[in-house]
C-alpha cells in the first residue's frame, strides 16, 4: 500500500472536514471529472486523425446499488494509465486538467471546456464514501488498473479488467449513523435531483437507468357463457428500466438569442426560479474579452411574498463552465435590484478550491457593475415602450428603488430617480419627475409633494388644494419610503434647472406673491395681541401661530416647522427603537 504524501494526508482531512460545506457536491465533482475525461478524448480526436470517434457515443453513466451501498460514475473518456492513477489520484492538489488547460490554451477553441482546475474535486468523494475504487483504462491501452483507497491510510493500485477505455469511480457509501444518513444517494430520485441541480448543463449526456411504468395491453379475453360481459378490463401496469439522459446539456444562455423563443425563455425562468407567472422582462449579456461571461436575466412579473422580509435572499445563480457553483450569489446584485433573477456563467472566474467561495471578488464586482447598468437601461426601455408593464413593475418593486436612493444617501439619485413614479393630483395618473417637470407652470420653482395614507385623503388636504389652486401639480405619495427618498434627493434636475422638492405640509413653501405677503404682514400686526393669546393658550402644542397666505377654503391648517413633516413624524414614531 502506498501512503498519501503527508501534505496530502493533512489536506485530505482538512478538506473532508471543512473546505466543502455541502457533502452532496461530491457528485458534481465526479461528473465534472468524467466530463473533462470525455472532453480530453474528444479533443485528442480533433487533433489526431488516428483516433476515430463518434461524438454521439460519448457519455457519462451514473448508477447505484442500494444493497451494496455503492454509487458509480462511469465515463468512456480518455482514462488513466497506471502511472496517471498514481500521479493524479495519489497526490492531492495535482491537477492534470490544469496542466492540460495550460498546454492547450491556444489551440483549445470553443470545442473543449475543461471544468477541473484545482486538483481536489476528486477527494470530495470521501465526504460520503468510506471506500473509493477507480477502475480505469487509458485510451489506446489494453490494460486496466484499479486504484483503491479508504481515504485514511493510503491507496493501492492493482491490475483490473475493463472492456473499453474510460473510468469507473465506485463509491462505497459510509454507514448511516444516528446523526447522518447517506441513503438519499442510493435512490433514483436523489441522484437524478443532484444531476439536474448541479450538472444539468454539462455538455455530454449524463445517463441513468430509471424505472418507468407502462400500461400492459392484455389480449382480449373472449367471454365465456355467464361472464359479465360489460365489465371493462382494468388496465394493468408493469415497471421496466430504461436508460434516460438526465441533463439538458445545452444551457439556454449559451444558445443564440435568435434561436430561442420567448416561450422557451419563459419556461426556463418558471422551472428554474419556481414562479408560475411569465417574467415581465427577459434580457441577456454576452461579454467577451479579459473576462468572458454570459448572463441571462429576468424581471419577475410579481413580487415574491417575502420580498420585504428579512428572509428574502437576493442573488443570481453562478455557473462556471456550465456547472453550478452557487445558487444565489449575492455579490452580483445591488440591493435596489434584489428582485432580478437569473444566471451568470463564466469560465474565467478564479474560484478557490472549494468552488464555493470565490477568490477574486474584483471579477464579480466587474460583472455586477455591468449587470446593474443593464438592468437600469432595460427598466428605462420598459418605461418608455411598455408603460402598463412598467407601472405594474413599479407597484411590485418601486419601493426598493426609492430605498436605494435613501440608503445610498443620494449617491444613486441620478441612476434611479428617473425610474420613479408618483401619483399626480393634477393629471390623475402616475408620472415620472421628468413628466412632472415637462408639465409645470411658467415660473414654478419647485416640485410639490404631499405624503399621507391614501390619495383620497391627500386630495382633501387644505395645503394640497392651496398649491393646486395656483395651478401647480402635487405628487401624492402614499408609501412610507416616499418622504425619506424625497428628503434624501432634495432636488431633481441638473445644475440651474434643478427644482427643489417641497412638501406642501412643510413650513417653507413660499408660494405667496409680494402683495399677499404684505397683506398677511399687515393682518399679523393688527392682531398681534390675539396671536400672542392663542399661542399662550396652546402652550407647548405649537411652536408658532401665524397668518397664512396659502389656504383657500379652510380657516386654519397645521404645518410642521422643521425638516420632518407631520407624516414623517408619524412613521418615525411607529418605528421600533
Ligand atoms: P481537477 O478536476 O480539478 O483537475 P480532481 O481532484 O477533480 O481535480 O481530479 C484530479 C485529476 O484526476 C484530474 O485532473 C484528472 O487528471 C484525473 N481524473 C479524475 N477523474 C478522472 C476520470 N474520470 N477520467 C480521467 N481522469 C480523471
Ligand atoms: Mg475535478
Amino acid at each position: 500500500m502506498k501512503k498519501f504524501k503527508t501534505e496530502s494526508q493533512k489536506l485530505l482531512d482538512l478538506m473532508i472536514n471543512s473546505i466543502y460545506t455541502n457533502r452532496e457536491i461530491f457528485l458534481r465533482e465526479l461528473v465534472s471529472n468524467a466530463s473533462d475525461a470525455v472532453d480530453k478524448l474528444y479533443f485528442a480526436s480533433l487533433t489526431d486523425s488516428d483516433i476515430q470517434l463518434n461524438r454521439a457515443d460519448l457519455r457519462i453513466l451514473v448508477s447505484f446499488d442500494a444493497d451494496a451501498r455503492t454509487v458509480t460514475v462511469s465515463d468512456n473518456g480518455i482514462g488513466m494509465t497506471q502511472d496517471q492513477l498514481d500521479k493524479n489520484l495519489g497526490t492531492i492538489a495535482h491537477s492534470d486538467s490544469m496542466a492540460f488547460k495550460a498546454d492547450n490554451a491556444e489551440r483549445q477553441g470553443d470545442d473543449v471546456d475543461i471544468i477541473g482546475q484545482f486538483g481536489v474535486g476528486f477527494y470530495s468523494a470521501f465526504m460520503v464514501a468510506k471506500k473509493v475504487r477507480v477502475v480505469s483504462r487509458a485510451f489506446g491501452s489494453d490494460e486496466a488498473w484499479a486504484w483503491e483507497s479508504n481515504g485514511v491510510d493510503g491507496y493501492t493500485i492493482e491490475p483490473a479488467a475493463r472492456d473499453e477505455h474510460g473510468t469507473d469511480v465506485v463509491l462505497t457509501l459510509k454507514d448511516n449513523t444516528d446523526d447522518e444518513s447517506f441513503d438519499e444517494f442510493l435512490t433514483e430520485y436523489g441522484l437524478k435531483n443532484l444531476i439536474k441541480r448541479y450538472s444539468n448543463y454539462v455538455r455530454y449526456p449524463i445517463q441513468m437507468e430509471v424505472t418507468k411504468t407502462r400500461e400492459v395491453l392484455k389480449p382480449e379475453v373472449i367471454g365465456e357463457e355467464g361472464d359479465t360481459e360489460d365489465t371493462p378490463a382494468s388496465p394493468e401496469y408493469e415497471t421496466y428500466a430504461e436508460l434516460d439522459t438526465i441533463n439538458s446539456m445545452i444551457p439556454i444562455w449559451k444558445r443564440q438569442k435568435s434561436e430561442v423563443t420567448p416561450e422557451e425563455y419563459a419556461e426556463f425562468y418558471k422551472a428554474d426560479f419556481h414562479d408560475f407567472a411569465d417574467p415581465a422582462a427577459t434580457f441577456s449579456i454576452h461579454a467577451e474579452g479579459a473576462l468572458s461571461y454570459d448572463a441571462l436575466l429576468f424581471i419577475p412579473s410579481r413580487a415574491p411574498y417575502d420580498l420585504y422580509s428579512k428572509d428574502f435572499k437576493k442573488g443570481l445563480a453562478l455557473y462556471s463552465s456550465n456547472v453550478l457553483i452557487m445558487e444565489k450569489c449575492e455579490e452580483l446584485l445591488p440591493d435596489h435590484y434584489n428582485f432580478v433573477r437569473g444566471v451568470v456563467d463564466s469560465q474565467d472566474l478564479t474560484l478557490n478550491i472549494s468552488r464555493e467561495t470565490l477568490q477574486h471578488n474584483s471579477q464579480l464586482r466587474a460583472i455586477a457593475k455591468r449587470i446593474e447598468k443593464k438592468v437600469t437601461s432595460e427598466l428605462k426601455k420598459m418605461l418608455e415602450n411598455d408603460r402598463d408593464t412598467y407601472e405594474t413593475f413599479f407597484q411590485n418593486f418601486g419601493r426598493g428603488l426609492e430605498f436605494g436612493i435613501y440608503h445610498s444617501y443620494g449617491a444613486l439619485k441620478s441612476e434611479l430617480s428617473d425610474l420613479l413614479l408618483f401619483w399626480s393630483a393634477k393629471q390623475k395618473k402616475r408620472v415620472t419627475f421628468a413628466e412632472y417637470v415637462a408639465a409645470k407652470e411658467e415660473g414654478q420653482t419647485a416640485i410639490y409633494y404631499a405624503v399621507g395614507e391614501t390619495v383620497e385623503r391627500l386630495e382633501k388636504m387644505p395645503v394640497v388644494k392651496a398649491v393646486l389652486s395656483r395651478g401647480y401639480d402635487v405628487l401624492l405619495c402614499t408609501q412610507d419610503v416616499d418622504e425619506f427618498c424625497f428628503q434624501t434627493m432634495m432636488n431633481y434636475g441638473e445644475g440651474d434647472d434643478a427644482l427643489a422638492l417641497k412638501n406642501v405640509a412643510g413650513g417653507d413653501l413660499d408660494l405667496a406673491t409680494e402683495d399677499e405677503k404684505a397683506a398677511a404682514e399687515a393682518v399679523t400686526k393688527e392682531n398681534a395681541d390675539l396671536f400672542a393669546a392663542m399661542k399662550e393658550a396652546l402652550g407647548d402644542a405649537v411652536s408658532d401661530v401665524a397668518v397664512s397666505s396659502r389656504l383657500t377654503d379652510e380657516p386654519a391648517a397645521l404645518t410642521a416647522a422643521g425638516p420632518v413633516s407631520l407624516e414623517m413624524e408619524r412613521i418615525l414614531s411607529q418605528m421600533p427603537d
